[in-house]
């Protein structure tokens, strides 16, 4: 390149990042806008109403040119992004599990954006390997569980039992499935892993991802109030075995998905004992409710489990995205997944934590910071009486359900989610067009914009569930759901 003086591209910015200044001005703005957003979050229709291809339409197909001011940025996200974004902080979003990202948890993540730390090794940050240690061991203390669980954290709860469930299967060196993997060995038995027919699909994405198979994934039967009969997993598993069947592990679930039921752990870890398997423990949600002193005991057997996973992303106030995965068995963990190349070997001493070694991804987001700074700016007490709240929340509107002749509940309320279903005993309906009757309610209350509730199937029929989970939901917007739904079903019967 002859006489080509280096010089930055085309264009207003000046080389290197957005002047320091510019960048606080802007920052101050958005934190202006995010603070007016959170308290308004309720002015907005909670289910977006954009249309398939609105927000692409919107925008220019090509990248810029030239570089624009971050405040283009923020123009652009008020008039396209914000009508097609499905309010989660609104708090009338009771759809699925409702979650927020509180005000601590949302500046501590904009300190790690800015910290912008890869914590695959120790010593690519110390401070990040320790915190999430730290942190986790805090968060064990506050779900009033036994020292000596080795901590973690991971994206989402499928990718904690996915780890999970591939330590289960390093238990069995003598398979060397890590060496010689599934395919083609015919040398191998099938590997089974057991869990109930209500437990949430993450586990048979995992099974497909390990190589067990999906149809390797036994589904055990549930009692009438949709928790896993251990008697029906031991004998399964003795079947198993007498078709020549490797059992692997079990998984149970505290706080199920569909309708919040909870495993019995303490007779599922017997059986788990005595069958020399693995057992992990899916409290995504549910299992955060142990922060709360008088609930500790829907954790109750989970110090005899191999490992345990709880979302702080989901109800315990934290940004997406933030699952903590535990294992009392590390090593076993570490011998599935470590591998070290030759430009990441270092010389630190035994004693700390590559959190690499443990896991499929090399990179490691610093999310301990948002979790500590929750933990911290809430407190044990303040953690504890917010999910306390959502549990009595959720009590008050089972009671309006139960009060109500044409409505039935249908699962009992162990935490902050009602399973119920529109059902006024009329001989000229049934159960099809009971379902379809409920589907019509549903859409109707959604399309009001003040509220967003899902659905699931429960014993086969179609089931309204109404989850709460967002820091500023109040009596009122639960009370304004059961009016809506009160009104549709009135309308849709007409
Ligand atoms: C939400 C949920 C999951 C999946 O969580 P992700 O973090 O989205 O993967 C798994 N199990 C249960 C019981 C859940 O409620």
């Amino acid at each position: 390149m002859p006489n080509q003086p280096l010089r930055p591209a085309p264009g207003d910015m000046a080389p290197g990042d957005i002047a320091p200044a510019e960048f606080a001005a802007a920052g101050h703005a958005l934190i202006d806008w995010i603070a007016r957003y959170l308290a308004d979050a309720e002015q907005y229709p909670v289910l977006s109403r954009a249309s398939p291809g609105q927000v692409r339409s919107a925008l220019p197909a090509a990248p810029p040119a030239l570089g624009e001011p971050f405040a283009a940025v923020m123009a652009d996200v008020e008039r396209v992004i914000l009508p097609g974004v499905t309010h989660w902080n609104h708090p009338g979003f009771f759809a699925y599990f409702a979650i927020s990202g509180s005000a601590p948890g949302i500046l501590a993540e904009l300190l790690t954006a800015a910290l912008n730390i890869n914590g695959m090794l120790w010593r690519t940050s110390p401070a990040a390997t320790e915190l999430e240690q730290l942190t986790l061991d805090w968060l064990r203390q506050l779900l009033g569980l036994q020292s000596g669980w080795f901590g973690m954290i991971t994206d989402t709860a499928s990718i904690s039992t996915l780890l999970a469930l591939a330590a289960a299967r390093e238990t069995q060196p003598a398979l060397a499935v890590r060496s010689r993997g599934l395919a083609g060995r015919p040398d191998l038995p099938p590997l089974r892993i057991y869990t109930s027919a209500e437990s949430h699909s993450s586990i048979d994405r995992a099974a497909i991802t390990l190589g067990f198979g999906h149809d390797n994934v036994v589904h055990v039967p549930v009692d009438n109030d949709f928790r896993m009969r251990p008697d029906a997993l031991a004998n399964l598993i003795t079947e198993d075995r007498a078709h020549g069947r490797l059992p692997i592990a079990a998984i149970a679930t505290v706080g199920t998905t569909g309708s919040g039921s909870i495993d019995p752990v303490p007779a599922i870890a017997t059986v788990c004992e005595r069958e020399k398997i693995w057992l992990h423990v899916d409290g995504a949600y549910g299992g955060t409710a142990a922060v709360v002193p008088e609930l500790q005991q829907v954790l109750a057997g989970v110090d005899r489990a191999d490992s345990l996973v709880i979302n702080p992303h989901k109800w315990l106030f934290t940004p997406i995205d933030c699952s903590a995965l535990y294992t009392r068995r590390p090593d076993v963990l570490r011998r599935a997944f470590s591998l070290v190349p030759e430009y990441l070997s270092t010389t630190a001493p035994d004693e700390v934590v590559n959190y690499m070694d443990y896991g499929i991804q090399l990179g490691h987001r610093f999310r301990a910071l948002k979790l500590w700074s929750v933990i911290r700016v809430f407190g044990a007490l303040g953690l504890a009486d917010r999910i306390r709240y959502h549990c009595a929340l959720a009590r008050e509107f089972a009671a309006w359900v139960d009060a109500a002749s044409a409505w039935r509940r249908v699962a009992p309320v162990h935490f902050s989610l009602v399973c119920f279903r529109y059902n006024p005993g009329d001989p000229d309906l049934n159960d099809e067009e009971t379902d379809a009757l409920n589907a019509a309610i549903l859409e109707r209350v959604n399309a009001s914009g003040e509220v967003y509730l899902s659905h699931t199937k429960l014993a086969g029929r179609y089931t309204i569930r109404l989850a709460i989970g967002n820091v500023r939901t109040e009596l009122r917007h639960v009370a304004t759901a059961w009016r809506l739904l009160q009104d549709a079903a009135a309308t849709v019967r007409r």
